[in-house]
């Protein structure tokens, strides 16, 4: 008897343990490692924000809130480590603004480079990048493709959730200005900080400036510029952020976490990427040997 209540109270504290378990690396104990790394199946979450104006109304950080909102829910529903706040990445074309924090090119691919093979050499072979900021995607795209420059025991994953068309309409149906105009700090952005820190929002401010499209340079067909950005919004704002609804941030945001949940499983589950890579390095190694 006295072994089946030891054997009890062992099997609750297992489990209370388990659900006690952080999912963010910097409130986890060394103690407790190896029990995340089990429990994520080696999956950690790199989420990228960036520090950089977002109107005269929503805060600096407001990339980086997004992101670690929807890692910290998404988490929460499929248990993976998340790597503590990260917000180092493009955004040369807001240096004319209060509060952008833009590192050197180097320093920023270093950084990366540096910080996800840290993330593996602690155990973690699967490793999400979670992106909130607009000016990112080409750089991380191209960050993860230079994953094959080197062999590597562990995979870096993009995640770029694509909208399906039910959750546009109900978008459409929410939102009050035009999608195609609201790029930055605009009523999507505002509402989904309305949503997760409405008292960081000062929305009463969001008419100070405007957020239209000044389309300042000449018609250049088929070329792209850096400054393009700056020629259509130099007060680097883009749409409405007076018009923005705690209801469409609820939307957007249940949204954003569903999507990151159903790639977390995917990557837990996954083993073939890394198979893959494996093989694609072998041959790699092996050309012109034979
Ligand atoms: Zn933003």
């Amino acid at each position: 008897m006295r072994k089946l209540v030891l054997a009890l109270l062992m099997l609750l504290s297992g489990t209370a343990f388990a659900q006690n378990l952080p999912y963010r690396w910097d409130e986890l104990t060394a103690s407790d490692w190896d029990q995340a790394l089990k429990k994520s199946n080696r999956t950690c979450i790199l989420p990228i924000g960036i520090l950089e104006k977002h109107g005269p109304h929503a805060p600096i950080g407001s990339d980086l809130i997004h992101v670690r909102e929807w890692s910290a829910r998404a988490a929460q529903q499929e248990y993976a480590v998340v790597f503590p706040d990260f917000f180092y990445g493009q955004v040369y074309e807001a240096q004319h603004q209060p509060g952008t924090f833009a590192l050197p090119s180097d320093v920023v691919w270093n950084l990366l480079n540096a910080t996800v093979e840290e993330i593996a050499r602690n155990g973690f072979d699967k490793i999400v990048i979670v992106n909130g900021h607009g000016g990112n995607p080409q750089l991380l795209r191209y960050f993860v493709q230079a994953q094959l420059e080197k062999p590597k025991d562990y995979v870096v994953y993009f995640f770029e959730p694509t909208q399906d068309r039910e959750f546009a309409d109900k978008v459409a149906k929410t939102r009050k200005t035009d999608a195609a105009g609201d790029l930055h700090a605009g009523e999507n952005e505002t509402s989904t900080m309305l949503y997760l820190r409405p008292e960081l929002v000062k929305q009463d401010r969001a008419t100070r400036e405007k957020g239209d499209n000044l389309k300042r340079l000449p018609e250049l067909p088929n070329l792209y510029t850096g400054i393009w950005w700056y020629a259509s919004y130099p007060n680097h704002y883009a749409g409405e952020g007076a018009k923005a609804s705690k209801e469409l941030g609820k939307l957007i945001t249940e949204n954003k976490v569903e999507a990151l949940v159903k790639s977390l499983k995917a990557v837990k589950a996954d083993s073939k990427t890394l198979e893959l890579q494996k093989e694609y390095f072998e041959k790699v190694e092996d050309l012109g040997k034979k």
